[in-house]
Protein backbone atom coordinates (compact mmCIF):
# COMPACT_ATOMS: atom_id res chain seq x y z
CA UNK A 1 0.00 0.00 0.00
CA UNK A 2 3.11 2.56 1.29
CA UNK A 3 4.79 1.46 -1.96
CA UNK A 4 1.38 2.05 -3.92
CA UNK A 5 1.53 5.95 -2.54
CA UNK A 6 5.18 6.65 -3.07
CA UNK A 7 5.27 5.67 -6.65
CA UNK A 8 2.00 7.35 -7.10
CA UNK A 9 3.39 10.32 -5.39
CA UNK A 10 6.73 10.57 -7.25
CA UNK A 11 5.02 10.65 -10.47
CA UNK A 12 2.96 13.46 -10.06
CA UNK A 13 6.04 15.16 -8.50
CA UNK A 14 8.07 14.21 -11.49
CA UNK A 15 5.63 14.89 -13.98
CA UNK A 16 4.15 18.59 -12.74
CA UNK A 17 7.97 19.64 -12.02
CA UNK A 18 6.44 20.74 -8.52
CA UNK A 19 9.88 19.44 -6.90
CA UNK A 20 11.97 22.07 -8.59
CA UNK A 21 9.60 24.28 -6.96
CA UNK A 22 9.94 22.81 -3.60
CA UNK A 23 13.65 22.30 -4.07
CA UNK A 24 14.92 25.52 -2.06
CA UNK A 25 12.73 25.41 0.58
CA UNK A 26 12.63 21.73 1.39
CA UNK A 27 15.90 20.63 -0.32
CA UNK A 28 17.58 20.19 3.13
CA UNK A 29 21.55 20.67 3.75
CA UNK A 30 22.04 17.05 2.61
CA UNK A 31 20.90 13.30 3.23
CA UNK A 32 22.39 10.01 3.94
CA UNK A 33 21.57 6.88 1.02
CA UNK A 34 20.53 3.67 3.01
CA UNK A 35 21.76 0.36 0.49
CA UNK A 36 21.91 -3.18 1.10
CA UNK A 37 22.96 -5.73 -1.43
CA UNK A 38 24.17 -4.56 -5.28
CA UNK A 39 24.72 -7.25 -7.17
CA UNK A 40 23.02 -8.73 -10.66
CA UNK A 41 19.54 -9.51 -10.83
CA UNK A 42 18.65 -12.83 -9.98
CA UNK A 43 15.94 -14.74 -11.92
CA UNK A 44 12.94 -15.61 -10.60
CA UNK A 45 9.85 -13.68 -10.33
CA UNK A 46 9.19 -14.07 -6.21
CA UNK A 47 11.58 -12.01 -5.17
CA UNK A 48 10.18 -10.18 -1.77
CA UNK A 49 12.99 -8.81 -0.69
CA UNK A 50 14.22 -7.45 -4.36
CA UNK A 51 13.22 -3.85 -2.79
CA UNK A 52 16.65 -3.99 -0.31
CA UNK A 53 18.76 -4.52 -3.86
CA UNK A 54 20.38 -2.49 -6.68
CA UNK A 55 22.15 -3.82 -9.65
CA UNK A 56 26.19 -3.00 -10.07
CA UNK A 57 24.90 -0.81 -13.38
CA UNK A 58 22.27 1.29 -11.30
CA UNK A 59 24.79 2.00 -8.68
CA UNK A 60 27.48 2.64 -10.92
CA UNK A 61 25.00 5.57 -12.41
CA UNK A 62 23.83 6.83 -9.17
CA UNK A 63 27.81 7.72 -8.42
CA UNK A 64 28.51 9.35 -11.62
CA UNK A 65 25.10 11.03 -10.82
CA UNK A 66 26.70 12.35 -7.86
CA UNK A 67 30.11 12.87 -9.32
CA UNK A 68 28.37 15.42 -11.46
CA UNK A 69 25.79 16.83 -9.02
CA UNK A 70 27.04 20.06 -6.85
CA UNK A 71 27.24 18.07 -4.09
CA UNK A 72 29.94 16.47 -1.69
CA UNK A 73 29.99 13.04 -0.72
CA UNK A 74 31.14 12.85 2.65
CA UNK A 75 31.96 10.19 5.69
CA UNK A 76 29.78 9.95 8.78
CA UNK A 77 32.08 11.96 10.72
CA UNK A 78 32.63 14.79 8.12
CA UNK A 79 28.69 15.21 8.61
CA UNK A 80 28.71 15.29 11.98
CA UNK A 81 31.35 18.06 11.64
CA UNK A 82 29.19 19.72 9.30
CA UNK A 83 26.43 19.99 12.17
CA UNK A 84 28.48 20.51 14.95
CA UNK A 85 30.37 23.33 12.61
CA UNK A 86 26.85 24.77 11.22
CA UNK A 87 29.01 24.43 7.77
CA UNK A 88 26.05 24.37 5.52
CA UNK A 89 27.93 25.99 2.85
CA UNK A 90 27.72 23.25 0.02
CA UNK A 91 24.93 20.33 0.40
CA UNK A 92 26.13 17.03 0.83
CA UNK A 93 25.34 13.07 0.34
CA UNK A 94 26.36 10.08 2.44
CA UNK A 95 26.69 6.36 1.25
CA UNK A 96 25.99 3.60 3.80
CA UNK A 97 25.61 -0.15 3.92
CA UNK A 98 23.43 -1.77 6.33
CA UNK A 99 24.25 -5.52 7.39
CA UNK A 100 27.86 -5.97 5.42
CA UNK A 101 26.65 -7.86 2.50
CA UNK A 102 29.77 -10.03 0.53
CA UNK A 103 28.22 -8.34 -2.53
CA UNK A 104 29.12 -4.98 -1.23
CA UNK A 105 32.82 -5.71 -1.57
CA UNK A 106 32.69 -7.57 -4.68
CA UNK A 107 30.26 -5.06 -6.97
CA UNK A 108 30.02 -1.88 -4.84
CA UNK A 109 33.48 -1.25 -3.72
CA UNK A 110 35.55 -1.36 -6.21
CA UNK A 111 33.36 1.60 -7.74
CA UNK A 112 33.24 3.70 -4.97
CA UNK A 113 37.11 3.39 -4.93
CA UNK A 114 37.25 4.09 -8.19
CA UNK A 115 34.78 7.12 -7.61
CA UNK A 116 36.81 8.11 -4.51
CA UNK A 117 33.83 8.29 -2.57
CA UNK A 118 33.95 7.42 1.29
CA UNK A 119 30.97 5.27 2.71
CA UNK A 120 29.56 3.50 5.97
CA UNK A 121 29.28 -0.02 6.60
CA UNK A 122 26.74 -1.00 9.32
CA UNK A 123 27.55 -4.39 10.66
CA UNK A 124 25.64 -6.56 13.19
CA UNK A 125 28.28 -8.19 14.37
CA UNK A 126 26.23 -11.71 14.60
CA UNK A 127 26.33 -11.72 10.79
CA UNK A 128 30.38 -11.81 10.96
CA UNK A 129 30.49 -14.01 14.16
CA UNK A 130 27.92 -16.42 11.79
CA UNK A 131 25.50 -16.58 14.36
CA UNK A 132 22.80 -14.33 12.66
CA UNK A 133 19.46 -15.06 11.86
CA UNK A 134 18.92 -13.23 8.47
CA UNK A 135 14.55 -14.37 8.79
CA UNK A 136 13.37 -12.49 6.36
CA UNK A 137 15.54 -14.22 3.34
CA UNK A 138 14.85 -17.55 5.43
CA UNK A 139 11.18 -16.87 5.11
CA UNK A 140 11.46 -15.98 1.54
CA UNK A 141 13.23 -19.18 0.93
CA UNK A 142 10.89 -21.47 2.77
CA UNK A 143 7.51 -19.99 0.74
CA UNK A 144 9.58 -20.22 -2.63
CA UNK A 145 10.58 -23.68 -2.02
CA UNK A 146 7.32 -24.90 -1.16
CA UNK A 147 3.55 -25.21 -1.92
CA UNK A 148 2.30 -25.57 1.03
CA UNK A 149 3.65 -24.14 4.33
CA UNK A 150 1.88 -24.88 8.63
CA UNK A 151 1.74 -22.12 10.38
CA UNK A 152 0.68 -22.18 14.34
CA UNK A 153 -1.83 -19.61 14.88
CA UNK A 154 -3.31 -18.22 18.07
CA UNK A 155 -2.48 -21.78 19.20
CA UNK A 156 -3.64 -23.75 16.27
CA UNK A 157 -2.74 -25.65 13.35
CA UNK A 158 -2.97 -23.68 9.48
CA UNK A 159 -2.29 -24.52 6.65
CA UNK A 160 -1.49 -21.83 3.96
CA UNK A 161 -1.29 -22.53 0.31
CA UNK A 162 1.42 -21.48 -1.40
CA UNK A 163 1.74 -22.95 -4.91
CA UNK A 164 1.56 -20.16 -7.53
CA UNK A 165 3.08 -16.62 -7.80
CA UNK A 166 0.39 -14.31 -6.31
CA UNK A 167 -0.04 -17.10 -3.67
CA UNK A 168 3.34 -16.97 -2.72
CA UNK A 169 3.47 -13.18 -2.66
CA UNK A 170 0.22 -12.69 -0.86
CA UNK A 171 1.76 -15.06 1.78
CA UNK A 172 4.59 -13.61 2.11
CA UNK A 173 3.42 -10.08 2.83
CA UNK A 174 0.93 -11.90 5.30
CA UNK A 175 3.42 -13.63 7.08
CA UNK A 176 6.11 -11.34 7.41
CA UNK A 177 3.14 -8.59 8.83
CA UNK A 178 2.24 -11.27 11.46
CA UNK A 179 5.88 -11.63 12.69
CA UNK A 180 6.15 -7.80 12.64
CA UNK A 181 3.08 -7.69 15.21
CA UNK A 182 4.38 -10.20 17.60
CA UNK A 183 5.46 -8.98 20.85
CA UNK A 184 8.87 -10.08 21.46
CA UNK A 185 11.87 -10.77 18.90
CA UNK A 186 11.99 -14.36 20.71
CA UNK A 187 8.51 -15.53 19.26
CA UNK A 188 9.43 -13.94 15.79
CA UNK A 189 12.41 -16.70 15.76
CA UNK A 190 10.95 -19.03 17.55
CA UNK A 191 8.37 -18.86 14.49
CA UNK A 192 11.13 -18.75 11.53
CA UNK A 193 13.34 -21.63 13.43
CA UNK A 194 10.21 -23.89 13.59
CA UNK A 195 9.28 -23.04 9.82
CA UNK A 196 13.35 -23.45 8.57
CA UNK A 197 13.22 -26.91 10.51
CA UNK A 198 10.40 -28.17 9.13
CA UNK A 199 10.96 -27.41 5.76
CA UNK A 200 14.81 -27.96 5.70
CA UNK A 201 15.35 -24.55 5.25
CA UNK A 202 19.16 -23.77 6.76
CA UNK A 203 18.81 -20.49 8.62
CA UNK A 204 22.38 -20.46 9.04
CA UNK A 205 23.45 -20.80 5.51
CA UNK A 206 22.08 -16.98 4.58
CA UNK A 207 24.67 -15.08 7.17
CA UNK A 208 27.72 -17.75 6.24
CA UNK A 209 26.44 -17.12 2.51
CA UNK A 210 25.60 -13.87 2.28
CA UNK A 211 27.45 -11.65 4.91
CA UNK A 212 31.81 -10.73 5.12
CA UNK A 213 33.07 -12.17 7.65
CA UNK A 214 36.03 -10.18 10.07
CA UNK A 215 38.83 -10.94 7.51
CA UNK A 216 36.64 -9.69 4.71
CA UNK A 217 35.27 -6.70 6.91
CA UNK A 218 39.10 -6.05 8.00
CA UNK A 219 40.04 -5.61 4.81
CA UNK A 220 37.51 -3.29 3.32
CA UNK A 221 37.95 -1.67 7.04
CA UNK A 222 41.34 -0.57 6.45
CA UNK A 223 40.77 1.98 2.94
CA UNK A 224 40.10 4.82 4.69
CA UNK A 225 37.46 5.72 2.61
CA UNK A 226 35.22 3.04 4.54
CA UNK A 227 33.60 3.78 7.99
CA UNK A 228 32.80 1.03 10.41
CA UNK A 229 29.16 1.41 12.17
CA UNK A 230 27.65 -0.33 14.38
CA UNK A 231 24.38 -2.22 13.84
CA UNK A 232 23.92 -4.39 17.18
CA UNK A 233 24.69 -7.75 17.66
CA UNK A 234 21.80 -9.48 17.20
CA UNK A 235 20.00 -7.17 14.38
CA UNK A 236 16.93 -7.65 16.89
CA UNK A 237 14.16 -5.05 16.70
CA UNK A 238 14.98 -3.05 19.61
CA UNK A 239 11.74 -1.90 20.47
CA UNK A 240 10.63 -5.09 20.73
CA UNK A 241 13.06 -5.63 23.98
CA UNK A 242 11.13 -4.62 26.96
CA UNK A 243 13.88 -3.73 28.85
CA UNK A 244 16.15 -1.17 28.38
CA UNK A 245 19.44 -2.90 28.92
CA UNK A 246 19.07 -4.81 26.54
CA UNK A 247 19.04 -2.52 23.91
CA UNK A 248 21.70 -0.93 25.83
CA UNK A 249 23.78 -3.96 25.60
CA UNK A 250 22.88 -4.93 21.73
CA UNK A 251 24.47 -1.43 21.36
CA UNK A 252 27.15 -1.28 23.14
CA UNK A 253 28.12 -4.87 22.93
CA UNK A 254 28.61 -4.44 19.46
CA UNK A 255 30.99 -1.46 19.14
CA UNK A 256 33.15 -3.51 21.79
CA UNK A 257 33.50 -6.86 19.56
CA UNK A 258 34.29 -4.39 15.94
CA UNK A 259 36.53 -2.46 18.33
CA UNK A 260 38.04 -5.97 19.08
CA UNK A 261 38.18 -7.74 15.92
CA UNK A 262 39.18 -4.66 13.85
CA UNK A 263 40.60 -2.32 15.98
CA UNK A 264 38.43 -0.06 15.53
CA UNK A 265 35.55 1.67 17.50
CA UNK A 266 32.63 2.31 15.82
CA UNK A 267 31.09 5.97 16.39
CA UNK A 268 28.05 5.72 14.35
CA UNK A 269 25.08 3.48 14.30
CA UNK A 270 22.12 2.07 12.45
CA UNK A 271 19.21 0.58 14.34
CA UNK A 272 18.34 -2.63 12.85
CA UNK A 273 15.04 -2.43 10.35
CA UNK A 274 15.19 1.71 11.87
CA UNK A 275 11.26 2.29 10.70
CA UNK A 276 9.03 4.06 13.67
CA UNK A 277 7.90 0.69 15.00
CA UNK A 278 11.70 -0.36 15.75
CA UNK A 279 13.31 2.22 17.04
CA UNK A 280 11.98 5.27 18.79
CA UNK A 281 12.43 8.03 21.55
CA UNK A 282 14.00 5.59 24.07
CA UNK A 283 16.41 4.49 21.53
CA UNK A 284 17.31 7.61 20.42
CA UNK A 285 18.45 8.67 23.93
CA UNK A 286 20.23 5.01 24.34
CA UNK A 287 22.07 5.92 21.57
CA UNK A 288 23.00 9.64 22.61
CA UNK A 289 23.78 8.31 26.46
CA UNK A 290 26.52 5.86 24.84
CA UNK A 291 27.56 7.94 23.09
CA UNK A 292 27.37 7.48 19.75
CA UNK A 293 28.33 10.35 17.35
CA UNK A 294 25.18 9.83 15.15
CA UNK A 295 22.63 6.91 14.75
CA UNK A 296 20.50 6.66 11.83
CA UNK A 297 17.03 5.01 11.13
CA UNK A 298 15.12 4.54 7.99
CA UNK A 299 12.48 6.90 8.19
CA UNK A 300 12.62 8.62 4.90
CA UNK A 301 13.53 12.63 4.88
CA UNK A 302 16.60 14.78 3.93
CA UNK A 303 18.32 16.49 6.81
CA UNK A 304 17.90 19.85 7.53
CA UNK A 305 20.49 21.69 9.65
CA UNK A 306 17.45 21.33 12.95
CA UNK A 307 18.91 17.63 12.92
CA UNK A 308 21.87 18.95 14.90
CA UNK A 309 19.33 18.24 18.18
CA UNK A 310 18.40 15.00 16.62
CA UNK A 311 21.55 13.43 15.38
CA UNK A 312 20.56 10.20 16.79
CA UNK A 313 17.47 10.01 14.79
CA UNK A 314 18.50 10.61 11.47
CA UNK A 315 16.67 10.13 8.42
CA UNK A 316 17.67 7.78 4.78
CA UNK A 317 16.89 7.57 2.11
CA UNK A 318 16.68 4.09 0.54
CA UNK A 319 17.92 3.39 -2.70
CA UNK A 320 15.45 0.92 -3.32
CA UNK A 321 15.45 -2.07 -5.99
CA UNK A 322 11.70 -0.94 -6.67
CA UNK A 323 12.29 2.18 -8.04
CA UNK A 324 15.04 1.69 -10.52
CA UNK A 325 14.71 4.65 -12.52
CA UNK A 326 17.19 7.55 -12.22
CA UNK A 327 14.44 10.14 -12.18
CA UNK A 328 13.12 8.33 -9.47
CA UNK A 329 16.52 9.33 -7.40
CA UNK A 330 16.51 12.81 -8.81
CA UNK A 331 13.30 13.41 -6.75
CA UNK A 332 14.26 11.50 -3.59
CA UNK A 333 17.43 13.40 -3.54
CA UNK A 334 15.60 16.69 -4.24
CA UNK A 335 13.88 16.48 -0.93
CA UNK A 336 10.38 17.16 -2.35
CA UNK A 337 8.63 13.16 -1.87
CA UNK A 338 10.27 12.65 1.59
CA UNK A 339 8.76 15.70 2.65
CA UNK A 340 5.65 14.76 1.49
CA UNK A 341 5.80 11.97 3.23
CA UNK A 342 6.67 13.19 6.28
CA UNK A 343 3.98 16.09 5.97
CA UNK A 344 6.17 19.00 5.72
CA UNK A 345 7.75 18.48 9.00
CA UNK A 346 11.06 18.98 8.86
CA UNK A 347 12.16 16.49 11.59
CA UNK A 348 10.30 13.66 12.65
CA UNK A 349 12.29 12.45 15.41
CA UNK A 350 9.15 11.47 17.86
ZN1 LIG B 1 20.03 -4.33 8.93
Amino acid sequence: MKKTIIRGGLETLYFSGLHHLLRPLLGGVGAILTLHHVRPPRSGAFQPNRLLEVTPQFFERLLRQLTRADIDVVSLDEMHRRFIAGDFKRRFVCLTFDDGYKDIKTYAYPLLKRHNMPFALFVATSFPDRLGELWWLALEAVIAQNKRIALVVDGEDRFFDCGSLSEKRALYDAVYGYLRSMKTEEELRRVVRDLCAYTRVDLAAFCRDLCMDWQELGEIAADPLCTIGAHTVNHKILMKLPDEAAVRAEMDMSRSVIDAALGRRPQHLAYPIGDPTSAGRREFRIAAELGFKTAVTTRPGVLFREHRDHLTALPRISVNGEYQQQRYLKVLMSGAATAMWNGFRRVNAA
